[in-house]
């Protein structure tokens, strides 16, 4: 699937529920309207959706959310990829996930293909990370790592950059991955969704000073290494490790986009910070053939947008886009 700018869009981002069991205060409010359940596309719908993505060449799918492993019965999607794994259609299954549900569920991802992890973590410190999550507990999510490396899954750590909240702690948590063999990336707060009384400008801190105060502790050497998202990795000569930054405000990664979010109500959005989209719910549920629904998807791959524009200052202090995060999965 080309898109105008000449993209190959080879990689689908599923959110299969806007609901959490944490409430980062970065990502949602405390008081959370969520859909209601009957709007959501079901997990068979989702085989079918995904299967046709698969199908026109996607490549890599990810799972996000919300926080993908609350979804009941979720494993019964995972398990219904492997098979485009199997075939060779699929090159990769990963999932986003918040690792809060990760000790119940590692030995059954790996078994069902998944190799790879991405788990959200901003900070070692167990105070800090329940007013972070608000509900989260840093135990139960450790001892969710813990059991997925044991499991052979590969763990990489998301930190989101916090200014003033975990900006001191980042060195450690850099080496902290280093010894327990995990990537890092850090990220930077995206102006997305109202967040309740939070600041984003309170939170915002540019990973160039990151990348600066990281580097009077360690050596970081760029490396053209790519995992198919957006960040620029380097490799941190004291630990062997690699240290990724996710950059959306202070440079455009739009050029090399190969991605579409595909929502848990099958709204696909081709830019992660535009509003346009395009329902595939319809068309999905229109007929029991797949037509309507391809013409749909490349119609809507047609529009992908050039990139979006971020903005936080002080006279764009308000979301750029109204969904949340959690609405399309980051
Ligand atoms: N619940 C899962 C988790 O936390 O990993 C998956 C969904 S969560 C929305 C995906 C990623 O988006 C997380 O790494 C989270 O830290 C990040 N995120 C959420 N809101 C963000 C924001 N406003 N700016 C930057 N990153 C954000
Ligand atoms: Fe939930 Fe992930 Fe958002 Fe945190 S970042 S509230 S874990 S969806």
């Amino acid at each position: 699937m080309l898109d105008p700018f000449g993209r190959d869009v080879s990689y689908l981002r599923v959110s299969v529920t806007d609901r959490c069991d944490f409430r980062c205060v970065y990502c949602m409010s405390e008081n959370m309207t969520f859909l209601p359940k009957k709007d959501l596309l079901t997990l068979e719908e989702m085989d079918r959706l995904c299967s046709t993505f698969v199908d026109l060449g996607v490549k890599k799918l990810r799972f996000t959310g919300g926080e993908p492993l609350v979804r009941r019965n979720i494993m019964s999607l995972f398990r219904g990829m492997q098979r485009h794994l199997e075939s060779g259609a699929l090159e990769e299954v990963t999932v986003t996930t918040n690792g809060s549900q990760l000790g119940r569920f590692a030995h059954e991802l790996y078994d069902c293909g998944v190799r790879r992890v991405n788990v959200s973590l901003d900070t070692l410190d167990a105070g800090k990370f329940q007013s972070i999550t608000r509900w989260g507990k840093l135990d139960q999510v450790l001892d969710g790592i813990e059991i997925a490396k044991r499991a052979g899954l590969a763990i990489k750590i998301n930190a989101v950059a916090l200014k003033g909240v975990n900006d001191a702690e980042l060195g450690d948590m850099l080496q902290w991955c280093g010894d327990n063999g995990y990537d890092m990336t850090v990220i930077e707060v995206m102006p997305m969704g109202d967040i309740g009384g939070e600041d984003r400008l309170d939170q915002y801190l540019p990973l160039s000073i990151v990348r600066a105060k990281l580097s009077e502790r360690f050596t970081l050497k760029d490396i053209p290494y790519k995992t198919g998202g957006p960040a620029r990795y380097v490799e941190v000569a004291e630990t062997g490790g690699r240290l990724g930054f996710i950059t959306p405000l202070t440079h455009n990664f739009c050029e090399s986009c190969n991605r579409v979010r595909l929502t848990c109500t099958g709204t696909l959005y081709m830019c992660l910070g535009q509003d346009d989209a395009a329902d595939l719910r319809a068309p999905l549920r229109a007929s029991e053939g797949n037509e309507q629904l391809i013409t749909a998807i490349k119609e809507a791959i047609s529009r992908k947008p050039k990139g979006h524009d971020f903005i936080i200052d002080r006279r764009h202090n308000g979301p750029a886009v109204s969904r949340h995060m959690s609405v399309t999965g980051g």
